[in-house]
């Protein structure tokens, strides 16, 4: 890495054997060794290479060394300048200091003397250039990370302090508007309160936070971002704040979402029922819960399909999955499609009275939709009967037995008159 560090000297001298008896030495000093054999040839040199270290002498033809300082100096306030000079030339020297010499030697030279002086001035052009480098590495690490790493800081409060640019990015947002607000800004809205305290109790007791979290762009796009959220403390130890650093994941959550949804309705899939009705099951047989198994059937469909056609028979579908969706509140709670007209929703309950109600809130809802229906005999409106079943999760053997008893209990219902929630 180093080796990118370049040390350049210009050596401005109109004596040929001074020139050429220091030019070696010089030269083994620095990467590159400009010449030049006056003042106005130093000057012109200087502004075309930017030497790191300048070596000089005072009295020269065409243009004096003290104007070319001066001339340096008006463009550069830092580059060293080592001046020689003949004793004669004493009268300049004050001149030479006080234009922002760096160092000077009398000639003639004691050699060493001149050499120790180029050593301790090259050290220190070396130790700065350096310096600048690695700040510069620094600057590029930075700019690299603020560009491609989404981050963020708040405060104890979770007040937003630092956003990075890709952070900007990714949610529309500037960071004008970002600072000083809440990570709040950001969510989306099905991002609950119990999720949001989980979050918080995690990193006030000192925990990093690891999750996914759904979120909506300024201009109301959704995505998914994977977050590592962990406190930082200062040097003794007290924290002082917290560090987000985020993955955009949504298109594996897109990818995940096409996998467990149902096409038409944008409600989940048979496929996810069949994953989540195991899963919840294992749930309560945990908890010691009850789970409830409402499976729902639209009412002579074919005839509606028949009468107002297939077109017409799919969004019926569609505000009939709507509805029921609408009515999913708990984290626990699960819409799905199952098949053709066919629904099943899961849900946790305490009291099994309330699942009765909530069930027939959901039938009496979708009736309410009031879709024209002339063939249903049992309204002049779309209805659905359902069958629902619950029980202690610890009382059912498997998700198939779940499954029967709530089609069993659908069956009844269409066996009975249809528009009616059966139950257990
Ligand atoms: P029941 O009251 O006994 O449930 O009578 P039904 O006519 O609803 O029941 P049946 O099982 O005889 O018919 C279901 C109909 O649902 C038949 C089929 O054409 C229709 N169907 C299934 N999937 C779709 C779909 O994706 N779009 C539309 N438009 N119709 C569908
Ligand atoms: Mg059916
Ligand atoms: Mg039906």
């Amino acid at each position: 890495m180093e080796q990118d560090i370049k040390l350049e000297i210009l050596y401005v001298e109109d004596d040929k054997n001074l020139r050429e008896e220091y030019q070696k030495f010089f030269s083994k000093r620095c990467d590159t060794l400009f010449l030049a054999f006056n003042g106005q040839e130093g000057f012109d040199s200087f502004l075309k290479n930017k030497p790191d270290i300048i070596i000089t002498d005072i009295t020269m033809p065409i243009m004096n060394g003290l104007e070319m300082i001066k001339k340096i100096r008006e463009v550069d306030t830092s580059v060293p300048i080592i001046v020689t000079s003949a004793f004669n030339e004493q009268e300049y020297l004050l001149e030479a200091i006080n234009q922002g010499v760096t160092r000077y030697i009398l000639k003639p030279f004691n050699r060493k003397l001149l050499k120790q002086l180029v050593e301790e001035t090259i050290t220190f052009v070396n130790l700065k250039k350096r310096d600048e480098y690695y700040k510069n590495i620094i600057q590029e690490y930075h700019e690299i990370i603020d560009h491609n790493v989404i981050s963020s800081r708040t405060n104890l409060d979770g007040i937003i302090t630092y956003v990075s640019k890709a952070f900007c990015q990714v949610c529309g947002y500037s960071e004008e508007e970002l600072l000083g607000k809440t990570h709040n800004i950001l969510y989306h809205p099905d991002v609950s309160e119990p999720f949001c305290n989980e979050l918080w109790e995690t990193i006030s007791k000192d925990n990093t936070w690891k999750g996914e979290i759904k979120n909506r762009t300024k201009d109301g796009q959704d995505y998914w971002i994977q977050a590592t959220i962990s406190p930082i403390y200062n040097k003794e130890g007290k924290k002082i704040a917290y560090s987000s650093i985020r993955e955009n994941i949504t298109a594996k959550k897109k990818l995940e979402e096409l996998s467990i949804k149902d096409s038409l309705t944008n409600i989940y899939n048979r496929r996810y029922f069949n994953e989540k009705i195991v899963e919840l099951l294992n749930t309560c047989k945990r908890g010691n819960e009850s789970i409830c198994l409402l499976i729902i059937d639209i009412d002579y469909f074919k005839l509606y399909n028949d009468t107002y056609g297939h077109q017409e028979g799919d969004k019926v579908l569609i505000k009939v999955s709507n509805s029921l969706n609408s009515s999913m509140q708990r984290a626990t709670d699960y819409c799905f499609r199952i098949g053709g007209e066919e629904f099943a929703i899961l849900f946790i309950t305490e009291k099994p009275d309330n699942s009765i109600s909530f069930s027939n809130q959901i039938r009496e809802k979708v009736e309410n939709l009031k879709i024209e229906h002339s063939k249903n005999t049992v309204s002049k409106f779309v209805t659905i009967s359902a069958g629902l079943y619950c029980e202690q999760a610890n009382k059912i053997k498997n998700d198939m037995e779940l499954f029967k008893k709530a089609d069993d209990l659908l069956y009844q219902a269409k066996e009975s008159g249809r528009n009616k929630v059966v139950s257990n």
